[in-house]
């Protein structure tokens, strides 16, 4: 898809949104969307993006967790990749076979271990002590699991643009470092010692790193697959996990970079991932959702304070928190919809575009310049699919948002699914209050 296309398809929902009261002035202030004809073509690229070797494209489920993204994705025939219970417990009520999950976390209780091996999810370890509790559930042999088991290396390849985002540097928390004093040969010895360990998992990083780097963080985790099997002479190493964490182009619409360019750069940097000797999986998440949804929200009112406008909203630091509180880091495209969802035309000038919360940071732009804002409009937070409006942060108790899938058909109607509702203040009331906590009386008066 194009970009005019993109933009087209946008408008095209957020007229029907309104249409159909899923956008409305009084009722329903703020709505996340996910364009699932979007999400389908992504999730095609990246098939046909990578080589004809035995592959397991898996979503990482953290990058949009709502169970009904993740059927559709199922259906699209993905796996799932999950880090902590409760993501495993989303992938499993999306109905992935355990063998097309792929357990991750790096903080996995015995119990969570245990689990995840009678269930025959794939597991990658975090670390040597991990790697002893594994032992001690398998006992001597190993046997008696189905589930993939390998171990995640920190290739140390170094820092992307942004620090937060980087989690192959030589201290971050991940993996076990490659090249730490003795870890290299601690490592093939643990390979040597459990022939059980039969996959190489390593995730480089995400947003900000550059695709050379990351296939080079790939390139040190295949070669040291090919030395376990080498020092061996057996080969035991079968599959490598290369993660996911291709960037998003948050400034444009272009879907950039593409699948094609990293798989090119893994071609020339790692050759040995694609000789039909080892099985792969891959964790990709961002890439295939975020310029596949976005947010809106109403503007509440319109404001200037010392010369600047500002606008008030009901998309804030809840659905956009990486944002408000890392703006140099996460700009976010916006765009001015009148009450109807048609895009606003008239000549921009610098707005604040503020969100809700009780806090003078909450702001999604500063001086950004937009066609002037009235109270009724709608707001757009772009390419917002992934690590926004599916994972809210809960300050002023403000709801989560409904969440709803739309597909635009040939006759350009549109059909919406709704993938998450929205929370009530019923919910709300129910997950900040103890059940059994004896109620104080009401004050009198
Ligand atoms: C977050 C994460 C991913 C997905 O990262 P994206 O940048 O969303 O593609 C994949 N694997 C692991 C281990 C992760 O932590």
């Amino acid at each position: 898809m194009d970009g005019s296309q993109t933009a087209w398809r946008r408008e095209r929902i957020l007229r029907a949104a309104v249409r159909e009261g899923l956008l409305d002035p009084e009722n329903a202030l703020l709505a996340g969307f996910v364009d699932l004809d979007g999400v389908a073509a992504s999730v095609a690229a990246l098939h046909a993006a990578f080589p004809d070797v035995p592959t397991l494209h898996t979503f990482a489920a953290k990058a949009n967790c709502l169970v009904p993204v993740l059927a559709e994705l199922r259906a699209l025939g993905m796996g799932c990749e999950v880090a902590s219970p409760g993501e495993l417990a989303q992938a499993l009520a999306a109905g992935f076979a355990p063998e097309r999950i792929v357990f991750d976390s790096p903080a996995k209780t015995r119990a969570e271990l245990r689990h995840a091996l009678e269930l025959g999810v794939a597991l990658n370890v975090d670390n040597f002590q991990e790697l002893e509790r594994l032992d001690a559930l398998l006992g001597a042999s190993g046997t008696g699991t189905a589930a993939r088991l390998g171990v995640r290396v920190n290739p140390q390849v170094g820092e992307g643009g942004i620090g937060a985002m980087s989690t192959a540097t030589a201290t971050s928390k991940f993996g076990i470092p490659l090249t730490d004093d003795g870890n290299r040969q601690r490592l093939l010895d643990a390979y040597a010692a459990r022939p059980w360990l039969t996959w190489v998992h390593t995730h480089v990083g995400s947003q900000g790193c550059p695709l050379e780097l990351i296939a080079d963080g790939v390139a040190r985790a295949v070669g040291f697959a090919e030395e376990v099997n080498a020092r061996l002479g057996r080969r035991q190493v079968t599959g490598v996990d290369i993660g996911g964490g291709l960037p998003v182009n948050f400034g444009g619409e272009e879907h950039t970079p593409e699948f094609p360019a990293y798989v090119a750069h893994l071609r020339e940097r790692a050759p040995a991932l694609f000789s039909g000797r080892y099985r792969v999986v891959t964790e990709f998440g961002r890439a295939l959702l975020a310029k596949n949804g976005f947010t809106a929200a109403y503007v509440e009112y319109t404001k200037s304070a010392g010369g600047r406008a500002i606008a008030v909203t009901h998309a804030g630091a809840q659905v956009a928190a990486r944002t408000v509180f890392l703006p140099e880091a996460w700009p976010l495209r916006l765009t001015a919809h009148d009450p109807t969802g048609a895009e606003k035309q008239g000549e921009p000038v610098p707005q604040d575009i503020a969100g809700p919360c009780c806090f003078v940071g909450d702001l999604l732009a500063r001086a950004r310049p937009l066609p002037p804002l009235d109270p009724g409009d709608l707001i757009a937070l772009l390419d917002t699919g992934a690590y926004y409006y599916s994972t809210p942060f809960h300050y002023n108790s403000l709801p989560e948002p409904a969440v709803h899938g739309a597909r635009v058909h040939t006759d350009n109607t549109v059909t919406f699914q709704l993938l998450r509702p929205a929370q009530t203040l019923d919910d709300l009331l129910a997950h900040t209050t103890a059940p059994q906590a004896p109620q104080p009386a009401p004050d009198q008066g």
